[in-house]
């Protein structure tokens, strides 16, 4: 019970009660909370956003160096305790989950970013497992993606297909294309529900003060989905290319999850507007795997704490906590080797085959970057320990 009350008031847990009376930033929960929401990423803290700059525009107002968290990187030894003894696994976990050249190790966070604002204490594998987290089930492993549309706002609305029709939507990526990747990301079924329109989620909005855009108010969407969790719901996700806000003395927030209740919603607004961040002037490819890149990042980011996994402190890291949108895009987008053995925990796929499906994906929508680590971790395990 102590190890489960630690986990339980882990450090990115906010709970929006707490949030109420501090207008800047999340206010960390020290104590239980009965409904613990986690805030995925970027939530501006002030200001009109300047398209230049609003990559780095962070969740937090920048702080005091008297009141830096102190965040030291774990050392070699608290990273194999991180990890915890692989005794009793199979070759092939063994070498699934071995330090290696693939992974690096968390550096000392630059002022402003997230480690250096938020005090975390990290998530080891023993902790995982003693929280007992949402697990898959013969009867509860399906993922749900539900797109959530604006009922009007000049052809905004999510693509189902990859194909690109002639009048081309607002955003870059498919719901297909999302839903591929975290069925090879989780290594489980994946459905995306017939879409509805923000007047059917009933959730209340606003026009933002500052971007003059239409904002709903994520924890609406959250009440609404926790009524619509399927039965064999492992997990129940909302997608939105309209912009989210979680109380009125935010400015924007990109979703939001509860821990206990299996839904989340994110929306794609700020990832699919290049203008927005001043990327309108780079090659059309470059800005397509750009905003892909970001929008299956905040997906797998996002399914992985609806599954209990917490910020990770050890690598650089997909489950890494991130101030701004330009900490995010120097992230990767796999699993440090300490939560890659929590999903496997938690899900039980088969290393070798899962890295292949990943890696085919890669190569099939241009994230290079992506396809040529694979290519590597794939042969490091085949040849660690092969001699
Ligand atoms: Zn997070
Ligand atoms: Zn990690």
């Amino acid at each position: 019970m102590v190890a489960r009350a630690r986990l339980r008031t882990n450090l990115y847990t906010v709970t929006l009660e707490r949030m109420q009376g501090d207008r800047t930033r999340p206010t960390i929960c020290k104590r239980m909370a009965r409904h613990l929401v986690v805030i995925v990423s970027t939530a501006s803290w002030a200001g009109a956003c300047e398209p230049a700059s609003c990559r780095d525009e962070p969740v937090s107002q920048p702080r005091l160096s008297s009141l830096h968290s102190g965040f030291v990187p774990p050392n070699p030894g608290e990273r194999q305790i991180g990890l915890g003894t692989t005794h009793g696994l199979s070759d092939v976990l063994t070498r699934s989950f071995a330090v290696s050249d693939s992974f690096r190790p968390m550096p000392t966070p630059a002022p402003g970013e997230w480690l250096a604002e938020f005090r975390e204490t990290g998530q080891s594998f023993n902790q995982f497992v003693e929280a007992r987290p949402n697990r898959a089930s013969p009867h509860r492993r399906t993922i749900y993606i539900l797109p959530i549309d604006p009922e009007q706002d000049g052809g905004r609305w999510l693509r189902e297909s990859p194909e690109r029709p002639d009048s081309r939507p607002f955003d870059r990526v498919s719901t297909a294309v999302l839903a591929e990747y975290a069925g090879l990301f989780y290594d489980l079924p994946v459905r995306v529900l017939p879409r509805i329109t923000a007047v059917e989620v009933g959730a209340r909005g606003r026009i933002n003060r500052f971007s003059k855009q239409r904002q709903l108010l994520s924890t609406d969407i959250l009440a609404y989905l926790e009524k619509k969790l399927p039965h064999d719901a492992r997990a129940l996700i909302g997608l939105t290319t309209i912009d989210l806000y979680p109380e009125p003395a935010w400015n924007f927030v990109f979703g939001q999850a509860s821990l206990s209740k299996r839904v989340g919603v994110y929306s794609l607004a700020r990832y699919h507007h290049p203008a927005f961040y001043g990327e309108s002037s780079a090659a059309a490819q470059e800005v397509d795997a750009l905003v892909l890149r970001r929008s299956l990042k905040v997906l797998v980011h996002e399914l992985g704490h609806m599954f209990g996994v917490e910020h990770c402190i050890y690598y650089l890291c997909v489950m890494n906590g991130s101030n701004h949108l330009r900490e995010t895009d120097a992230q990767p987008l796999h699993l440090c080797p300490i939560d890659l053995r929590k999903l496997h925990h938690s899900i039980g796929f088969e290393p070798l085959a899962r890295y292949r499906n990943l890696g085919s994906f890669y190569r099939e929508h241009g994230l290079d970057e992506e396809a040529r680590w694979i290519e590597r971790r794939m042969a490091e395990i085949a040849g660690i320990g092969a001699e």
